[in-house]
């Protein structure tokens, strides 16, 4: 059952340390807003069956603009600029109201200016979220490659330095002297595998550097269902010079089109061995239970190398990660 709404106030660094000293494992899980049209209540039931693992904090994804072409009979296709996933904002607010669990909104560069991001951090802060995952998003369908807001940033690392000076007191205007900081704890993306744009994983973790340099305080990685490159990726990090924590990403394989889908979007490998027992499986029931027997053994493996938190991608359906959960602890 549900308690009352416990105090929200902490910086997401500040659970990971606790995470740490405590010697313990804790979970945080990645949601999509509801698609326009759709209340609170598809995004509820799957935090719902959560909260018995009392979540460490719940991400919330950011979708820009997407481009759709519609028939006009003719012949002719009409471009039609959608949004199908607005509201990330008001559902991170909403989450942390219900649940008294930590939200962190994605934030991204894609289709937005510096206005509209300080506008959305403003926003933010008044609404007691203070911690923020800062991306530069991808590229919008049918563009070649990523094409920044003509007002906005072509980096995350740019972003990040907009969110670091405004918990200074620096606006996109310039600075207010005195006046109210803001406190945000900003994330970033790393990516165990390499971005897919990188020239090379050095160069990858130049940039990373960079974000952190310009005030990142922790880094999430992309999914990997490979914990040696995981491990290999942090190791890395050290070397480089970086020393925020890393929290590993895992995504549970449920359906076999995930098998060419996943390395198309993401860009990441899938060992041989989860292929081979996915593609013997008569159907994408059979390849859920294998998706989840994986994640347990990542799950558990993290866990021993003492990994604080551990990140969820559930695409909004957590009934494999809660059988996840309760059979790696
Ligand atoms: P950057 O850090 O800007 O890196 C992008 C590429 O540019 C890399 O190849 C990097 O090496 C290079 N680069 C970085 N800085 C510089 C520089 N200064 N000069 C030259 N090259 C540079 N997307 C969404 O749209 N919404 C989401 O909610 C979302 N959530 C995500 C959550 C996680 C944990 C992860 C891992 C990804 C998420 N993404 C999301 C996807 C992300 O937006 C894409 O992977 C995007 O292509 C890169 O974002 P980034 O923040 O890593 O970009």
């Amino acid at each position: 059952g549900l308690k009352g709404p416990k105090r929200t106030n902490m910086q997401i660094t500040e659970i990971i340390e606790q995470a740490r000293r405590e010697g313990r494992t804790r979970f945080a899980f990645e949601l999509l807003p509801p698609l326009k049209g759709d209340g609170t209540a598809g995004v509820f039931s799957a935090i719902d069956p959560l909260m018995e693992f009392g979540p460490a904090y719940i991400n919330v994804t950011y979708h820009r603009e997407d481009v759709k072409y519609v028939e006009r009979g003719n012949g002719l296709l009409e471009k039609r600029i959608v949004r199908r996933r607005p509201g990330t904002v008001g559902i991170s607010a909403a989450i942390m109201k219900r649940y008294g669990v930590e939200a962190v909104p994605h934030l991204i560069c894609g289709g937005l200016s510096r206005y509209d991001i300080e506008d959305a951090l403003i926003d933010l802060d008044f609404l007691g979220v203070n911690n923020v995952l800062a991306l530069r998003g991808d590229n919008l369908r049918g563009e070649h490659s990523f094409a920044p807001h003509p007002q906005g940033h072509a980096h995350a690392c740019d972003l990040v330095a907009q969110i670091a000076d405004m918990n200074a007191g620096i606006f996109v205007d310039g600075e207010v002297q005195p006046c109210h900081h803001s406190r945000f704890c900003i994330g970033v993306a790393g990516y165990p595998e390499k971005h897919a744009e990188s020239p090379n994983p050095e160069s990858d973790m130049l940039y990373l550097k960079r974000k952190v340099d310009a005030g990142a305080s922790y880094i999430v990685t992309q999914m990997s269902f490979d914990n040696a490159r995981i491990f290999d990726f942090i190791r890395r990090c050290r070397e480089a010079g970086i020393t925020v924590p890393v929290i590993p990403g895992i995504k549970p394989l449920s359906t076999k089109a995930h098998l060419t889908v996943l390395p198309q979007v993401f860009h990441v490998d899938l060992p041989q061995e989860l292929v081979a027992e996915a593609s013997g499986c008569p159907d994408n029931a059979a390849v859920r239970e294998v998706g989840v027997r994986w994640a347990v053994r990542q799950v558990r493996e993290l866990r021993e190398a003492g990994i604080p938190v551990v990140h969820f991608y559930t695409m909004g359906k957590t009934d494999n990660v809660v059988k996840i959960i309760r059979e790696a602890l």
